[in-house]
């Protein structure tokens, strides 16, 4: 497998099964019909070994995605966390990107899932930053997809369900096709929403501001990590709309998300952000390197220590 190194167990279902046997039939209803929601979490390694990081608060997330789409997982809060702590245990490595996935498995066709059993797996391999090892300090291109983000009213954003990820899929073809290296993607009111897999912030005469919940975001973890982290730094920050003449004449622009961690963005549609200095993101950078890595008496309240 390209760019994926095999470990050795994958939780299936309750129970640990060998990294290869951990397979699914081509006919599992969620692979025709997108009827699958997911999570990403990151586990870092620390002083007193690895840890992931808001644990709780992802696993929380999955279960209401799950919600959202009627979907019955069998777990519960703290079992689910527990599988978590268990896979990267079990597969002896420091730092890692976890993946849990639910969905509706083989057994009945048809467009009402609600017929099928719900299958849950929760695998774990390294996975490096999303967009590039460069991408927290040199940035990177990104620019402005034609593809609008998908609305609430036909898809609720707030789960992270696989099938809102073709609308993802299609905007970071379209980025990578015309040579950058990200898509930004617009609502359909024309003003910012997010990236594909990364919620955006942007910084304007000192200001930091991210789109509100309401412009169509998936509600990130890193993105409530970065605003708390503004409110103890004193930076001053607002939750409102942009549109897209701003995001070209803003003095400092970041991606943030479980898998990018926090990425500059250096230009958009050929448009330098700023002069080139990320004084703010800078600090936010830091800050967020101290907490995932253990380095923050302040923030470890957001580490699961995994007991090998
Ligand atoms: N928006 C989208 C569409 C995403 O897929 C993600 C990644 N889960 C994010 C934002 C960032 O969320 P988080 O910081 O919780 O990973």
């Amino acid at each position: 497998m390209k760019d994926m190194r095999a470990l050795s167990k994958i939780w299936m279902d309750g129970r640990l099964v060998n990294w290869d046997d951990a397979k699914i039939h081509v006919l599992t209803h969620g692979l025709h019909y997108g009827y699958a929601v997911f999570e990403g979490i990151r586990c870092f390694d620390t002083p007193k070994g690895p840890a992931v990081f808001r644990l709780p608060e992802h696993v929380e997330r999955f279960l209401n995605s799950a919600k959202i789409y009627r979907m019955d997982l069998g777990y519960s809060q703290k079992e689910l966390e527990k599988a978590c702590a268990d896979v990267v245990a079990q597969n002896g490595i420091r730092e890692c990107y976890i993946r849990l996935i639910a969905f509706s498995s083989y057994g009945e066709m048809g467009l009402n899932p609600l017929k099928s059993k719900i299958s849950v797996a929760i695998a774990c391999w390294e996975w490096g930053a999303y967009l590039g090892k460069d991408s927290a300090d040199k940035g990177v291109k990104a620019t402005i997809s034609s593809w609008v983000r998908i609305d609430s009213r036909s898809m609720p954003i707030q789960a992270k369900s696989a099938a809102n990820y073709a609308n993802s899929a299609l905007a970071k073809m379209e980025a990578v096709a015309g040579g950058y290296d990200e898509a930004i993607m617009l609502n359909s009111s024309g003003m910012l929403a997010e990236g594909p897999g990364e919620n955006i912030f942007k910084v304007k005469d000192s200001i930091l501001s991210t789109p509100p919940a309401s412009s169509g975001i998936l509600r990130g973890i890193t993105r409530d990590t970065i605003i708390q982290f503004a409110n103890d730094a004193g930076i001053r920050f607002f939750r409102n709309d942009a549109t897209r003449e701003e995001l070209y004449t803003s003095d400092e622009l970041f991606f943030a998300g479980t898998a990018a961690g926090i990425a500059r963005i250096r230009e958009v549609d050929g448009r330098q952000i700023g002069n080139g200095k990320y004084p703010i993101t800078a600090k936010l950078q830091k800050m967020y390197d101290d907490a995932i890595h253990g380095r923050s008496k302040r923030y470890e309240k957001w580490l699961s220590y995994v007991s090998r």
